[in-house]
């Protein structure tokens, strides 16, 4: 039975109302109280002195690719669950592209039984919503579900199929798990690698325009009202897709969406030297969608901050832009982007960062967590919103190292990580 006691940081917890220096005490996995009053160490196994740092409810990232099964050379769950702690985040939800699919109770238990010998991370399954990811008969909710899953969806890939959407959706009502979709509509776009537009043009290269995501968003919104599923939107990237996704909630759907740190500071013109780490779906888009992007943060239609974490392999990334693949790394840069970005210049608060990175992505997928409320989960991220880093990519824990943001110089980063109330990454160790 172990206590410990994160010392004299300011506590910043959005579930609560909290900010303010205080004194957190974690007893056996839950928090046990938020407080001044401690003391002394009292019967503390151990005490962490959190002077001037700020902690607040453990990161949440409900949007990773950890590869495994499958493609280890990329990433594996040990790695990813390192460089998710490393990078701040408490737990991860993890998608179901791998090979094979995690389309079924093995593959579900499999990915607990890694993580829980990783140890480091809280590793959330998503399940594959078809075969195989084929995109034609549905997968085994049920079974998955009982095996720990907390989710449904073919992400990296959309499900085409109207009826087989359709299909889905009804039968996740009877999980109540909410249908993550990949929104995009291939048939518009055959061999689309970036944004339809200027840059696409003065490039050469095919674009993808933004009606891609918004035909599909608008798709699942209707099914969604036809079925009563809980439809999520993964990396929503365009304004007129907010728009939507903005209307639906005024409508009373249960909608909700994640936007990446990417789609939140860069444009297209990150292409523009055909650099592969700016290549990934769905595409950078314009400014008047970034702008409308940091809108949707400030007024709430925003419900998560997702990394879309998508290690490649080097060799992968350096081929040519027609064949390099999509994605790019996030874990261990979100939070240094998201605070040197966001917060620092004030497009939002940091308790609206602690939302958008913990309590909104619990309550989007039902996890526990979000909150330090007494008896909840004793998973803390501490962050030195000081701090200044620059991003090596020969530094990160992920297998992956494609980053756009290489070589960029931040302020603000996670300066230590627990996860049921142990300390399972410090920047000091
Ligand atoms: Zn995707």
């Amino acid at each position: 039975m172990s206590r410990l006691v994160v010392r004299g940081a300011r506590v910043v917890d959005p579930s609560q109302g909290i900010d303010e220096v205080a004194d957190l005490v974690l007893q056996d996995g839950l928090v046990e109280s938020v407080g001044s009053a401690v003391g002394g160490a009292g019967s503390a196994d151990e005490v962490l002195d959190a002077k001037g740092l700020v902690a607040v409810p453990g990161f949440i990232d409900i949007h990773v690719h950890l590869r495994e099964p499958g493609f280890e050379y990329k990433e594996t769950i040990a790695s990813g669950s390192h460089a998710a702690v490393a990078g701040g985040f408490t737990a991860v939800a993890a998608m179901a592209n791998t090979d094979p699919p995690n389309d079924s109770a093995a593959v579900t238990e499999f990915i607990l039984r890694k993580a829980a010998q990783a140890n480091r991370a809280r590793i959330y399954p998503i399940g594959a919503l078809t075969r195989g990811m084929k995109g034609a008969e549905l997968s085994e909710m049920g079974e998955m579900v009982e095996a720990g899953a907390v989710a449904m969806s073919d992400d990296g890939l959309p499900v085409e199929d109207i009826n087989v959407m359709r299909r889905a959706m009804e039968y996740a009502t009877i999980f109540d798990i909410p249908v993550i979709e990949h929104c995009e509509t291939p048939q518009l776009h055959p061999g689309g690698v970036m944004n339809e537009g200027y840059w696409s043009t003065a490039l050469g290269l095919r674009g993808i325009p933004r009606a891609s995501e918004e035909i599909s968003v608008d798709r699942n919104i209707v099914l969604a009202e036809l079925t009563g599923a809980r439809f999520h939107v993964a990396h929503l990237s365009t304004s007129g897709a907010l728009r939507r996704v903005q209307e639906a909630k005024t409508r009373g759907l249960p909608v909700s969406c994640e936007v990446t740190p990417h789609h939140l500071i860069l444009t297209d013109e990150s292409v523009s030297s055909y650099n592969t780490s700016a290549k990934m779906k769905p595409p950078l888009v314009t400014e008047s969608d970034r702008a409308a992007l940091l809108q949707g943060l400030a007024d709430g239609t925003v419900d998560a901050i997702a990394t879309d974490h998508a290690p490649h392999h080097a060799d992968e990334k350096a081929e040519d832009f027609d064949h390099a693949p999509f994605g790019i790394v996030g874990l261990e840069t979100a939070v240094s982007l998201c605070l040197d970005r966001l917060v620092r210049p004030g497009v939002i608060s940091l308790s609206r960062l602690v939302e958008l990175m913990s309590t909104g992505p619990a309550r989007v997928l039902g996890l526990p967590g979000g909150t330090l409320k007494v008896g909840a989960p004793a998973d803390v991220t501490l962050l030195d919103l000081e701090k200044h880093v620059r991003v090596d990519p020969e530094t990160f824990v992920s297998r992956g190292r494609n980053t756009p943001f290489a070589g960029w110089e931040l302020t603000g980063s996670a300066a230590a990580t627990l996860v049921n109330g142990r300390i399972v990454w410090s920047s000091a160790l």
